[in-house]
């Protein structure tokens, strides 16, 4: 098998998997409770907020783990607007974001919000300009993805966060797709929230943390106990947040390294795929990617065929966000680019991992060639 899709979720690595371990049976202990087994859960909670945050150039205490990265652009999202309710307020975003931040603003739409959903060009850029003409007397926070899951292309996320701080307005960025594979730095990127997920990066699923500038207001949402500081209630999941961290870890110290490899296989796969497979269009091509990540439509051709002949030959990829999977809905994100339907139906994700070789590319490029021809012939498009 050939696994190609880890925009969507990454395998638990073996040094995760024991830095998890002794918290489910030796250390199980809560991190509130007084005595010893619960004091090590608490020093274990604390080493990985500790490694989190080192790794974004936080404090400690700015990192507060949540159950997902949805949850993460939840609490981003609605604890900000929580002080907002009952008054106008104003939310500018992109029409490219997952749908966590979406379906949220949507939501809040319904509690008296206006939102602004920035558009970008060919390329699914935003345009940082765009969202200064937008600010009003009353937006309340500003919130632009970091690396687009579908395309990997990375916004003008400090060029917008300038902007932000000059109005004084808070600045989340959903950075699940880029966390890890490209490097964060929360000064640098001038960000005042920041999303993180942990399985994106050969963590376990289930387990997200988002960074809060100190000094931030924002409200919980998940209300209870007074854990990670009354913003999150609820009993830490300490085998899952140790995991996190040791991931975390890991990519960070291996970010160049693993980074120019994996570009330099994405490179040759969409080399390949260009010159051997007629009208074919890399999506985003040109401006700054992650470097796992590429995004290619096939004229006249379903992708959703593309993808089962793909899985029944062992190789798993996908049409675009593992979440749209299903859907009948041409990707907001395609669309927003510009693509018509039809491309926007044809487009193949692949998103590559620390463990893929030079022959799982040829294979693909070889296999895609194949499939490509075969379903053209009969393709009705
Ligand atoms: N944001 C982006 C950009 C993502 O790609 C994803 C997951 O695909 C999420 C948020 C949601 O993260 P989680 O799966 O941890 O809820």
């Amino acid at each position: 098998m050939i696994y190609i899709d880890h925009n969507a979720t990454t395998p638990v690595s073996s040094e995760v998997l024991e830095a998890m371990m002794p918290y489910f049976q030796q250390s199980f202990g809560n991190a509130s409770s007084y005595y010893q087994p619960g004091r090590t859960a608490r020093s274990g909670l604390e080493k990985a907020r500790r490694l989190i945050a080192a790794s974004i150039g936080a404090l400690p205490e700015e990192i507060v783990f949540t159950g997902s990265g949805t949850e993460s652009d939840n609490l981003a999202l609605r604890g900000v607007c929580r002080a907002f309710f009952g008054k106008a307020f104003h939310v500018i975003t992109s029409q490219i974001e997952h749908h966590a931040v979406l379906k949220t603003c949507e939501d809040l739409q319904g509690q008296g919000g206006r939102i602004t959903r920035i558009p970008v060009d060919k390329n699914g850029r935003i345009d940082p300009e765009d969202v200064a003409r937008n600010i009003a007397p009353d937006t309340a926070v500003i919130s632009i993805m970091c690396a687009n899951n579908e395309t990997g292309v990375i916004q003008p996320i400090k060029a917008v966060s300038e902007i932000a701080r000059q109005k004084g307005i808070i600045f989340h960025t959903d950075a699940v797709q880029a966390f890890g594979k490209m490097p964060i730095q929360v000064d640098d990127l001038g960000v005042d929230l920041m999303t993180m997920s942990a399985h994106k990066i050969y963590g376990p699923k289930g387990v997200g943390a988002l960074y809060i500038r100190k000094d931030t207001n924002i409200a919980p949402m998940i209300t209870g106990g007074s854990q990670e500081r009354a913003l999150r209630a609820g009993t830490e999941n300490i085998p899952a947040i140790a995991g996190f961290a040791k991931a975390a870890e890991m990519a960070t110290a291996s970010l160049e390294e693993v980074g120019s490899r994996i570009g330099s296989l994405r490179d040759n796969l969409e080399n390949q795929i260009i010159q051997q497979i007629d009208n074919a269009v890399i999506n985003g091509h040109g401006v700054p990617r992650i470097a796992n990540t590429s995004s290619v439509s096939f004229a006249s051709i379903d992708g959703e065929s593309i993808l089962l002949h793909l899985d029944l030959r062992g190789i798993c990829a996908s049409t675009g966000s593992a979440c749209a999977t299903g859907s009948t809905e041409p990707s907001h994100v395609l669309s927003a680019m510009g693509l018509s339907p039809v491309e926007s139906q044809g487009t193949i994700r692949f998103s590559l991992g620390k463990d893929n070789t030079p022959e799982d590319i040829d294979r693909i490029a070889v296999v895609m060639r194949e499939i490509v021809s075969q379903l053209r012939r009969i393709s009705s498009i």
